[in-house]
Formats: C-alpha cells, structure tokens, sequence
C-alpha cells in the first residue's frame, strides 16, 4: 500500500496550506483524540490533549481488552488497509500484541445483498472472503447452532484489537513526540475571528481554571461532544451498551480453538468474540441499549438487554453457561441518525470528529488523520477513497 503514514509526507498534488498551524488542542483522550493528537505530533504540530479523566478510564467508548477489526461491511477499503497497516506500525514499535487475528463470521439471509455487495468489495480489491451455508458453518464451528435460513459471509482478515493496549501505545508514542496530555474538563471552546481558538478548561488536578489561545482544536469527546458543543447534540445520542462475558466450561469458544468473530448485528443486534480476555468466558455484545447521559449513565436499566443476549446465547451457542453472565462491564456508544459518524469542521478552526454510533475503534488511525488533516487545512493528502464528504455535519440539514 502507497498512502502516506504521515501528513508530513509531501504530497505534489498538494495546495499551499492556507493557515499556519503551529498549535493544537484535541480535547478528548479515546482512542479517536489519541489518534487525531499522534497526527498533528507527526506533523510537527504542538499539541495538546485535554482529557478529562485520569487516565486509563473506563468511563467513555475506548476501553476494555477488545474491539473487532473486519475487512467485510465497508465501501471503501483505503482506510481500513491504512489503519490496519498503523496498528501493525505500533506493534512492531512496542513490541507489544496488539491485534490477535481470528477470521469473522458476518451473518445474513441466502441471497442477502447486503452482504453480497460487500463480498463484491472485497473480492474486487483481491481480498478472500467465502459464503457459508448454515450446514457448513455447523461444520467448521460445531459449537455454534444456527437456523438453517441463516449462512455468513466468512472475512478471513478479521480480528481482535487489544483495545486498552492499543490506546495507551497510541498516546505513549504521542508522548514520545513531545506531545503533552492534560487532566482537564475542557469548559469551552471560542473561536477567535482571524487567529485561532480559546480554550477554557479546568484542572482535574487542582481545580484550577485556566484559558489557552492555539491555531486550532479538535473535538473527539465521544459521548460528551453534544454537552461540549450543543450545537451537534440534536444528531447525537449517547447509548449505555451491556457486555457481557459467559462461562464456557468446555473452553470450546475459544481463539485457541478456533472460534471467530461473530458478526450478527444485522439479523438480531448481537456480536460476539472468542474467549481471550477473560479465560474461559466469551463475549456477547448487544448492539445498542438504552439512551443515557454519559455523566449519570449508571442510572440506566441495563436487564431487558441483558436478557436479550441471554437467550441469543442459549438459543445460537448451546455450550455456553447461558443462566447469567459471568461478567457484566459497561461501555458507551454515541449514534447519529444514520449511524455514520461526523468527520468534519464546523467553523475555520473548530473541528469535529464523534458519533462513531458504535464502530470507530478499527478505522481510528485513518479517522485520526482525516481529522488532523482538516486541522491543518490539508484535506488534499487524504486518499480519494477516504470519501470525506460522507461525514459531513450537512447530510442532516
Ligand atoms: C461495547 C462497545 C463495543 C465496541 N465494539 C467495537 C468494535 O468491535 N469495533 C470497532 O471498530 N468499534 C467498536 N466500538 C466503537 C469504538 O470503541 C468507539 O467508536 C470509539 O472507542 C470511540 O472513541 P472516541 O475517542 O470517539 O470516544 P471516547 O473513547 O469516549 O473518548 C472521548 C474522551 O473524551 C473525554 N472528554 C469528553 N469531554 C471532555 C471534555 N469536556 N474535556 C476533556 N475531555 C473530555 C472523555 O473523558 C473520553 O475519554 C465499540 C464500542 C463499544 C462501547
């Protein structure tokens, strides 16, 4: 693959830089503002990232031990082959495991066109990918059992981000170019015509409130961004999300034994991945949940969820403990009305990157430079098949 890993790269297709930017503020320290911050330090930019939290946190979208990563159910493969190809970059720099391949199962109806377009992308772009019949997933996966109407696309690329490792690799190596983390609640973020921004923020250290001028700031507050910025609050709707992790004595579900990603959002709203994380328990999301205030988000009923997934787990995948889970953690997703997410500015040195509805963790490294790309005016670097048009705040007007 040809794209450049960096916004320094120079680029003959480029137009002058409009702005010097030679200051930034990101304010959101996920996996999506870690991103953004590494860019804009690759860039040679000044940078600093606001995080409300002390880190790590288990209060936002970006925690826990896993996210799936898969080729199959994207239109354009550019930014998943450039994420992919980071994550590795990381690797090979920390010397640390951070995506564990284990193929994924994307389920559907026969003849389903969904799927069968997105079969089309990848063999187009030369990627493997096979359809399963119901017997044939009973097969390979006897510890599985699904209706005879339903098969799977097989996406052998797909695999588990070691999510909590990948974020700290992400905002160590920020670090590691000068980039500085701050443990502030950002208050308010003012635009200053002709110049930059002005950013309020107080200490979540002494409390202490303090206001700083930059060229630029990037807002990847997940689930807070419609509190920070009301203006997008009315295409933002943050969801408490169940997971759950199940006893499976017979340690059949395994990565070791070769269980994959279950991808069965489309047909019943759940996922799933292999014992890992937790020997011996297999985790089973719900994709959605109830809406909350991230802030007050423990107050949210979570048992209609919860029984949902249990009997998609005794009903699917009979080896499993299903009489409760064994483990219930909690995790925040931010939706938007078409559950694309918003990439975009929303004034000259005010941009925004949220509603990631639940799939932003495996794209993070190209939506990080899309994002930093847009700070420093120089949209022209990014790919074509980045299709950046798509996420703009507009489409809702
Ligand atoms: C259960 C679950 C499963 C998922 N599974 C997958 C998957 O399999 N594959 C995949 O690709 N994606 C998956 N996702 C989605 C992915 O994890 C999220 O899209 C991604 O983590 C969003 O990151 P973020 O940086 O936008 O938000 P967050 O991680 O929430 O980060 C926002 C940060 O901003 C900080 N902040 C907010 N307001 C302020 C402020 N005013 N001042 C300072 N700091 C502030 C917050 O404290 C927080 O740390 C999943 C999400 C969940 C919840």
């Amino acid at each position: 693959m040809d794209q450049s890993k960096s916004l320094m790269t120079p680029n003959k297709n480029s137009k002058r830089t409009k702005s010097v930017i030679r200051t930034a503020g990101v304010i959101g320290g996920g996996i999506i503002g870690a991103w953004t911050a590494l860019h804009l330090a690759e860039a040679g930019v000044k940078t600093t990232l606001f995080e409300q939290f002390p880190l790590p946190h288990t209060r936002g979208s970006s925690h826990g031990q896993s996210r799936a990563f898969r080729l199959l159910g994207d239109n354009e493969l550019d930014r998943l082959d450039y994420s992919f190809d980071r994550w590795r970059d990381l690797e090979d720099a920390t010397g640390e495991l951070l995506f564990v391949k284990t193929g994924l199962l994307n389920f559907g109806t026969a003849g389903d066109p969904y799927l069968k377009k997105h079969m089309d992308i990848l063999r187009a772009g030369g990627r493997p990918c096979e359809w399963l019949e119901s017997h044939e997933i009973a097969r390979r996966f006897p510890m599985m059992r699904y209706p005879e109407a339903w098969g799977a696309a097989w996406d052998p690329s797909g695999g588990i981000l070691l999510a909590h490792r990948c974020l700290t690799a992400v905002q160590r190596k920020f670090e590691s170019l000068g980039g500085s983390i701050v443990a502030a609640d950002v208050r308010s973020i003012r635009s200053i015509p002709g110049s930059g921004v002005r950013i309020e923020s107080r200490s979540s250290v002494n409390g202490v409130v303090g206001k700083i001028d930059l060229d630029t700031a990037v807002v990847c507050a997940g689930p807070w961004t419609g509190k920070l910025l009301p203006v997008l609050s009315e295409h933002l709707q943050p969801l408490l999300t169940p997971v759950t992790y199940w006893r499976d004595p017979e340690e059949t579900c395994s990565v070791a034994n070769g269980f994959p990603i279950l991808f069965n959002a489309r047909l019943t709203d759940m996922y799933g991945l292999p014992s890992f994380e937790y020997p011996g328990l297999v985790k089973v999301l719900y994709h959605g949940g109830p809406t909350t205030d991230p802030d007050h988000r423990d107050h949210a009923s979570l048992a209609p969820y919860i029984e949902l997934i249990r009997r998609y787990v005794a009903e699917y995948l009979p080896s499993l403990d299903s009489r409760q889970p064994a483990i219930l953690e909690t995790c925040m997703y931010t939706m938007t009305p078409d559950s694309e997410p918003i990439i975009d500015r929303l004034e000259p040195n005010l941009i925004v990157g949220c509603g990631f509805s639940g799939s932003g963790f495996k794209h993070s490294p190209a939506t990080g430079q899309m994002l930093a790309a847009f700070a420093l005016e120089r949209e022209d670097l990014l790919p074509l098949g980045y299709a950046t048009k798509r996420y703009q705040i507009s489409r809702f007007s």
